[in-house]
């Protein structure tokens, strides 16, 4: 009992503390170096995590999740566009309690000679519940230093923040492809002036991805292009200016990576309409989701988000008026059947 009441103590810690982080990065406030302090090393040696490691195989390509760690997110607080009720009665229905404690996905795909990571995670910047993935990676036995390529769906702190290991780059071997609009966007000093309240995102942008454009290895595409054999780019904007859709494809089978166009699973797929604050342009990230939604529902293929419970990888089905997500069904193969 004691232990379950510690662990209830944290749990709650841990989400007041990620709960002001989160505004932190929204309201533009300096979070200072939690990964320093002895509250991180406390609560991690309180609560290691899970190790977040699933594989499965697309065709050709081994597929391996990767988790960053999770962070309770209020979505009372954050959720834009939802109806008197909606979020009380969805989380009531889905037996979870604000904040909702959120996972932090990032993926890597094994394709032949080249080991590519898609996203991540936060790196040092949001600790203490984030900051796994070089755990999650260790454990899959894969070094840093082997990836040879980094997809970043979108620059949030969240997914290219793992790209630095505080002044050192953590992939120092990779090319790192980021869609040119998205680098233009949060790379370009004028924009922080036109969007006040992400002026510590514009900051950790810079402190995050600056280092390799000076290294030369940032790679930018534009729309929708072919990466690698098997590899390619979707235009998907609304989240944010430049957010891309990576597609793997190989023997016919499919799975495309979402990055951030769900946050709140209980309630963005029944109603694709509901937003969040960090969306720069909600009515097209919206707009962008449906249109997904669509595809995905008609074709069948794979999806993996960055922020469905982990693995977050499952497949999309019509269901009423919205959508319904089912998860990939544990297998020891990953093959989900
Ligand atoms: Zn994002």
């Amino acid at each position: 009992m004691q232990i379950h009441n510690n662990l209830r103590a944290l749990r709650l810690r841990r989400a007041t503390l990620a709960l002001s982080l989160s505004f932190g990065a929204l309201l533009g406030s300096s979070s200072s170096s939690w990964a320093q302090t002895p509250a991180l090393k406390k609560a991690r040696a309180a609560m290691p995590p899970q190790v977040g490691v699933y594989r499965m195989k697309i065709g050709d390509f081994n597929v391996t999740a990767l988790s960053d760690g999770t962070i309770p997110i209020s979505l009372h607080n954050l959720l834009t566009n939802v109806k008197p009720g909606q979020v009380t009665h969805t989380l009531e229905h889905d037996v979870l309690k604000d904040p909702v404690e959120t996972s932090v996905n990032a993926y890597l795909i094994e394709a032949g000679s080249r080991l590519i990571l898609v996203d991540t995670g936060s790196g040092e910047l949001y600790g203490p519940t984030l900051g796994y993935l070089p755990n999650s990676l260790h454990a899959a036995g894969v070094r840093p230093e082997q990836i040879t390529d980094v997809l970043i769906t979108h620059i949030h702190t969240d997914h290219s923040g793992g790209l630095m290991n505080y002044q050192a780059l953590a992939f120092p071997n990779a090319a790192i492809h980021i869609a040119k609009r998205e680098v233009e966007f949060w790379l370009n000093p004028q924009n922080i002036a036109k969007f006040p309240t992400r002026k510590k995102l514009f900051a950790e942008a810079r402190a995050k991805v600056a280092p390799y454009i000076k290294a030369g290895k940032v790679k930018t595409f534009s729309g929708d292009v072919q990466l690698f054999p098997g590899i390619s780019t979707l235009a998907a904007y609304g989240h944010t200016a430049g957010h891309t859709v990576y597609v793997l494809e190989s023997k016919g089978q499919k799975m495309q990576f979402w990055g951030d166009m769900m946050h709140a699973a209980s309630l963005q797929f029944p109603d694709p309409d509901v937003t969040i604050v960090f969306d720069t342009d909600s009515r097209m990230a919206a707009a962008t989701r449906k249109k997904y939604m669509v595809d995905a529902a008609k074709q069948g293929y794979w999806v993996a988000f960055d922020h469905v419970a982990f693995p977050g990888v499952g497949h999309i089905r019509t269901e009423g008026k919205g959508y319904r997500w089912i998860p990939i069904n544990y297998s020891d193969d990953g093959s989900g059947q």
